[in-house]
């Protein structure tokens, strides 16, 4: 990966020289909590749903525990604008926002965080690709127990086991049940099926992150005239569909073959939403949602 200048405590460094110790809480025990955020590039940067992710990230370094106020919304915008300078940047882009700790110190630390957001170049999905899925015996981690809705690098150790799974079977994505059997989510996005013209999705109780793409497929859905169930779905209810597709920041819109499914091809409502998704991210002003933030450089 190029070397980039990212934002780190407060000092603009090339990412290789931005360093923590190896007995930091962080490095040892995945104490952080982070937001990955989409650029797109198009007559200028927008800025995908900001709010809505430093609304999350802010309700994470909460709930972890973190003894810190995020950084408002301008501080944000003008570290990306510098950040988009320093490194030429000139395509669609994402950006890791994360705060942890980086003292040495344990789990049990409550030191003062740091901040760092570091570009990713992330091209968009490209319509045609689809990605196989295996649904998995490791259970999604259960909100009674290390919630799902905090973004916190640890969570990521229950999504490694279920990919590791979904590999051991030959897919290339894991879907997981939570505690209960239900359907629950991907390791790093959130599952729609598709039955019979009608869109359902796992409800917010199933164990998954309130998705910022999840909300945003759901609205964009309805103003186009689809009613998406948010229910409790069983495996049943998953083998019968008729499509499938992921959705998060990074996944976008993903369509999804399952790992036993014969005669598979995308379907006509994942390529519609697919491209309905794609309108979104750009226009500005997308079914008057105000979803974008303009950054001039
Ligand atoms: N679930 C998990 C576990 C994730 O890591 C992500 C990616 N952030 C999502 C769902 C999708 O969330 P969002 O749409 O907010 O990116």
């Amino acid at each position: 990966m190029k070397d980039y200048y990212i934002y780190y405590n407060n000092n603009f460094v090339r990412q290789g020289n931005a360093t923590l110790s190896v007995l930091s809480a962080s490095t040892q025990f995945g104490l952080n909590v982070f937001e990955g955020i989409r650029i797109y590039k198009e007559d200028s940067f927008y800025v995908f749903r900001l709010e809505d992710h430093l609304k999350r990230l802010n309700n994470s370094l909460h709930q972890i525990g973190f003894n810190t106020e995020i950084i408002s919304k301008n501080e944000f915008l003008n570290i990306l604008r510098e950040l988009i300078i320093l490194n030429n940047i000139k395509t669609d882009f994402s950006i890791r926002f994360t705060y942890l700790i980086n003292e040495i110190d344990s789990w049990s630390s409550n030191k003062q965080p740091v901040f760092f957001i570091a570009p990713l170049i992330k091209e968009r999905n490209s319509s045609d690709t689809y990605k196989t899925m295996a649904l998995t015996k490791t259970k999604r981690i259960s909100s009674s127990a290390m919630d799902p809705k905090v973004k916190c690098g640890a969570n990521y150790i229950n999504g490694r086991y279920a990919l590791l799974e979904a590999r051991s079977k030959g897919a290339e994505l894991p879907l997981l049940k939570n505690k209960d059997g239900f359907i629950s989510e991907s390791s790093g996005a959130c599952v729609f099926l598709v039955k019979k013209g009608e869109f359902l999705t796992p409800s917010l109780d199933c164990d998954i992150l309130e998705s910022i793409t999840r909300d945003t497929v759901i609205k964009i859905l309805l103003e186009n005239k689809f009613k998406t169930k948010e229910k409790l779905i069983s495996e049943e209810e998953l083998n019968e569909s008729d499509e499938i597709f992921l959705c998060g920041s990074a996944a976008e819109i993903t369509p999804i073959k399952l790992m036993n499914e014969t005669d598979f091809k995308i379907g006509n409502l994942t390529k519609f939403i697919f491209k309905e998704y794609q309108l979104a991210v750009t226009d500005k002003s997308y079914k008057d949602f105000s979803w974008t933030t303009k950054l001039d450089v």
